[in-house]
């Protein structure tokens, strides 16, 4: 491009996608993220429809001096994009699937749910999170931790190459061997460093259906079920992946009197090993009668296509994470507490168990599960609904219940689980020295901050 746009007009006459203004018959819609805890009013909406594209929005935002937001789903938003240039990816839904490399490169519009309904019939799945309405890109640049992470790892580990536009418009191919600071920066930076028009993942063999689930207990006996789920789990192979969740049931015909409209505990798995499910499934035995007994045999997809919020369309939460070094006995009656107070207004807390798969190196600037295992064994994440109650009251119990926590805690936080309001905490996502060298690449990809309404990495001074 030789002459960038300079008005809207030529920028709109530029583009082979869409330009939306205020007022614009869609213009909404396209503005709204996913979660809706951001209500967003950007000055125009780019959806752009190839590379070409994300070119000429970067560069118009650049210089034109707009804010620059970037938005796949919607799922991670961390700041509105008033006044700016929104650039939506999710048109860009190209998958092209390699199954004699198991490798995948796709556009940054593909959501999970769009890249497993292609790969697992090929016996191949990425590792996706719990939910699978959530973009591939955003999920794998700031980590990825899911229901295969004790197997396999986290999925930014299994990038093997992206082409990125930067800020500067210049198109770049980052792997190994290319850009390999860039490269590392994108296995596990966020979308710090540029926009990544396209991404190639390595995939895992997976041919056979898993034993998944959850099981549901009356909250009465989360003090009796604890104990057990952190004896039960430490038993377990890395094949099988565990939560134990204290959530409040909704009141809905699906659930059994005992535990409709009331809070519950949850034991939940991912058992990705046929040879051992027998065993696994028996081993369950231990925690007594389910209200409510879920697992059963499944395709890989179907596990996140049983949380509601894979289909759902848009939900607010407010949500917070943390790591647990271990599920101690002070750790265990700190949750008997909160789990005995229903603990109002907060609609889910979830233990996932880490540990498993360890990383011969660290590929990216996330601390791997192999730096992360001898402190945390489980990653700790509330999710609040605050519709039901105000913003106020929603933060405050959150802060309440970490404040409660933070003695068991190790003090790391988890990129993908920050929100917008905890931009200053984003360095305890990372260790000190990667903290360093990725504020190095974003100086080199981003000297200027261009894509900063993010979960931020400020370029090093
Ligand atoms: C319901 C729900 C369930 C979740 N479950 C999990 C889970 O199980 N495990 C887990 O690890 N995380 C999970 N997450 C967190 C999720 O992975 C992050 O919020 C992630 O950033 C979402 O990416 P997105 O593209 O869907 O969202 P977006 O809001 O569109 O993007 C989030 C951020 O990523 C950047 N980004 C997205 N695409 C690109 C791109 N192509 N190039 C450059 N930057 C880009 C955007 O700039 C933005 O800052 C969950 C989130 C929600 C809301």
């Amino acid at each position: 491009m030789h002459t960038p746009p300079t008005s809207v007009a030529t920028l709109r006459a530029a583009l082979t996608g869409l330009l939306l203004l205020p007022g614009d018959a869609g213009y909404d819609e396209a503005r709204a993220p996913w979660l809706r805890v951001i209500d967003q009013h950007p000055a125009l909406v780019v959806e752009a429809a190839n590379v070409a594209d994300l070119v000429l929005a970067i560069t118009y935002a650049r210089t034109q001096g707009l804010p620059l937001g970037v938005q796949a789903t919607g799922h991670g938003i961390a700041k509105a994009c008033d006044g700016g240039l929104l650039l939506k990816l999710d048109k860009l839904n190209a998958i092209d699937l390699d199954t004699a490399t198991r490798r995948v490169r796709m556009g940054p519009g593909v959501s999970w749910k769009d890249l497993l309904t292609q790969t697992q019939p090929h016996g191949l799945v990425g590792l996706s999170g719990q939910v699978s309405s959530v973009g591939v890109i955003g999920y794998t640049l700031g980590g990825g931790i899911g229901w295969l992470v004790r197997k396999h790892g986290e999925c930014c580990e299994y990038v093997v190459g992206a082409t990125v536009v930067l800020a500067s418009g210049e198109i770049v191919h980052a792997s190994a061997t290319e850009h390999p600071d860039l490269f590392w920066g994108l296995r596990g930076g966020g979308g710090n460093l540029g926009v990544v028009a396209e991404l190639e993942l390595q995939l895992v063999a997976e041919p056979h259906d898993m034993l998944a689930g959850l099981r549901w207990y009356p909250m009465a006996r989360v003090a009796e079920l604890l104990p057990l789920y952190r004896d039960w789990a430490a038993t377990l192979s890395q094949a099988t992946s565990t939560v134990f969740r204290l959530m409040r049931v909704p009141d809905a015909p699906q659930f059994p009197a005992s535990i409709r409209g009331k809070s519950a505990c949850i034991v939940g798995l991912c058992h990705a090993d046929p040879a051992t499910q027998a065993q696994v499934l028996a081993s369950l035995a231990v925690f007594g009668e389910p209200a409510l007994d879920q697992v059963k045999m499944m395709a890989y997809p179907a596990i996140a296509a049983a949380e509601p919020a894979s289909h759902e369309s848009s939900a607010i939460t407010y949500d917070q994470a943390g790591f647990l070094r271990e599920l101690s006995d002070e750790a265990i009656a700190l949750l008997v507490e909160i789990g005995r107070s229903e603990f109002p207004p907060l609609l889910q807390l979830e233990i996932l168990q880490l540990g498993g798969h360890l990383t011969p190196s660290v590929a990216g600037p996330l601390p791997s599960q192999a730096s992360r295992t001898p402190t945390a064994a489980f990653m700790l994440h509330t999710v609040t609904m605050p519709e039901q109650s105000g913003w106020e009251e929603v933060k405050q119990v959150t802060e309440e219940t970490f404040a409660r926590l933070a003695p068991v805690l190790t003090g790391e936080l988890y990129y993908n689980y920050l929100r917008g309001d905890q931009q200053v905490q984003v360095a305890a996502a990372f260790t000190e020295s990667s903290w360093l060298r990725l504020r190095e690449v974003k100086r080199r990809y981003d000297p200027e901050n261009l894509f900063r309404f993010n979960l931020n990495v400020e370029p090093a001074e």
